[in-house]
């Protein structure tokens, strides 16, 4: 009998030599098909640029899609709300109110709805995010971007042999073709983690800063948790309620303390918020009870399990950190799913609909680009010559849930160390206080990569590098 290979981690390197080749050429070449590349890729192709994009996925929109995030509203304008306007118009949008789902405002299981008042009126829209994949696919194909699919973006060939920054001259890919190199003239980061931007040897920080209110700061770099969304269908909300008020149990403690002493609920499928200063509290951390909101009318909701806090996990950069958030959220998923059908009433038919195809990541790498926005940039309201938008006013989670007016410069846009990418969404050039604010939405991430795919097309027309673009005024 032979010995199972080791999984020890070997020291010594193996090196392989290959001629890839140029399967691809391109004036514009987005990697990664979130809201941030998608609105990149389909602003420079609308614009006259051949654009190629490529998404590891089957489909464009990212964690909104295939990471089932449909959060939806009515548009914040350019492509953002044409894909609100054509989500609808195909019957992918569903609006949750208090007359389809009564007493839902309110309830402490509600993921967004729990604060407000028992009862209220609410309005809370969600797009199907299969649906909006299929949607958003097509759109791409109209407009005649090149979109690879089930292709995951490995290396970026930088030529660094004249002075200054270096120039990506093509990527490598890996796909059902092989390992294949993509040429192009400007390269567009929406990897959502920054993934071009470290394959191409610029600038980032590590995600996981100190956290807010930091006088209590343990040292430990510990990113804001990720999270895994999947779809329950079957739930007879009415007999859960009905449970929560006859039983006196509003946040199922009771049932979970009964699953536990039977051994029928594992630990840390739901465990308290973390609290105090060096976390984000209410802010999505914890997962104390169940944790959904609706999706469609006829009982299908969507769920949360967030990687827990304290495992501090890097799944952008470190395998087994990533691997250790897919296995042991599908398990929570799983044990979540059998606890509720057995002992929750209006569980009992309830059914696992869809689980994400990737665990999302919130606190992945930040960028360093020519200008770092810094939450003392919001807290003054500071103003830029190149600012991308009017001044936006947003709620800021760790400004104690204050609202402030503020402005983007373009030069967050683009990466020091490198003269022909741009960078888009959750890759923008931020410091990671200002993460759980505007700077990480779908409406905002899409908004940049509209603007992205803008100023690639108008470098392309201009024959210049992205640095050398005039910023003058804002596009939203
Ligand atoms: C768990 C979670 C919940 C969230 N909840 C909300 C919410 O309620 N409302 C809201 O507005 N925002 C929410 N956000 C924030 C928002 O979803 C993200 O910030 C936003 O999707 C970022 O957009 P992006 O385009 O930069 O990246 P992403 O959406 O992450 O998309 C990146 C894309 O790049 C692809 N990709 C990555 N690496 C490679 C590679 N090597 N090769 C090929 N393709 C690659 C991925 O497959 C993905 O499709 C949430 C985020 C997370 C993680």
């Amino acid at each position: 009998m032979t010995a199972p290979a080791s999984t020890t981690p070997a020291a010594p390197a193996i090196s392989r030599h290959y001629q890839v080749p140029i399967a691809y050429e391109a004036d514009v070449v987005v990697v990664g098909g979130g809201p941030g590349g998608f609105a990149a890729a389909l602003q420079a192709s609308r614009m006259g640029a051949r654009t190629i994009m490529v998404e590891r996925f089957d489909m464009p929109g990212g964690v909104h899609t295939s990471g089932l995030q449909g959060a939806a509203d009515s548009g914040v304008g350019g492509i953002h709300t044409e894909l609100m306007e054509r989500f609808a118009a195909e019957g992918h949008i569903y609006t949750a109110t208090q007359s389809t789902h009564p007493g839902w405002a309110g309830n402490p299981l509600s993921h967004y709805e729990r604060k407000k008042p028992l009862g209220s009126d609410f309005r809370r829209m969600s797009f199907n995010p299969e649906g909006a994949g299929c949607v958003m696919s097509t759109m791409l194909k109209e407009t005649g971007v090149t979109a690879l699919y089930g292709t995951t973006f490995v290396d970026a060939i930088v030529d660094r042999s004249g002075p200054g920054d270096g120039t990506i001259t093509a990527i490598l890919v890996e796909n059902a073709s092989g390992l294949q190199a993509i040429a192009g003239k400007i390269f567009i980061e929406g990897s959502g983690t920054g993934e071009l931007v470290a394959r191409s040897g610029a600038p980032f920080v590590r995600g996981g800063g100190p956290q807010p209110r930091g006088t209590a700061w343990d040292g430990v770099q510990r990113p804001i948790p990720g999270g895994l969304l999947w779809i329950m269908t079957g739930i007879e909300l009415l007999r859960l309620i009905s449970h929560q008020e006859s039983a006196k149990d509003p946040e199922l403690q009771k049932v979970m303390a009964e699953a536990a002493a039977a051994g029928d609920l594992p630990e840390g499928v739901y465990r308290p918020r973390m609290s105090g200063d060096n976390v984000y509290g209410e802010a999505y951390i914890g997962h104390p009870t169940l944790d959904m909101s609706p999706m469609a009318e006829n009982g299908t909701y969507v769920l949360w399990q967030n990687v827990p806090y304290e495992w501090a996990l890097h799944m952008d950069d470190t395998i087994a950190d990533h691997t250790r958030a897919k296995q042991e959220l599908r398990g929570f998923i799983n044990a979540e799913a059998r606890f509720l059908r057995k002992y929750v009433p209006g569980f009992e038919h309830a059914t696992i609909a869809n689980v994400g195809r990737f665990v999302g990541i919130r606190d992945g790498r930040h960028p360093i680009g020519e200008y770092v926005v810094n939450i003392e940039d919001v807290r003054a309201g500071r103003r830029f010559r190149d600012a991308i938008s009017k001044p936006m006013t947003k709620t800021f989670f760790w400004e104690g849930f204050n609202k402030h007016d503020f402005e983007v410069p373009f030069r967050s846009f683009l990466p020091k160390s490198i003269d022909n990418m741009i960078l888009t969404g959750a890759s923008l050039s931020f410091e990671y206080r200002t993460l759980f604010m505007v700077m990480r939405n779908f409406p905002w991430c899409t908004q940049t990569g509209e603007i992205a795919g803008y100023a690639a097309a108008r470098c392309i027309e201009q024959k210049i590098k992205p640095k050398e673009l005039e910023w003058t005024t804002p596009y939203f």
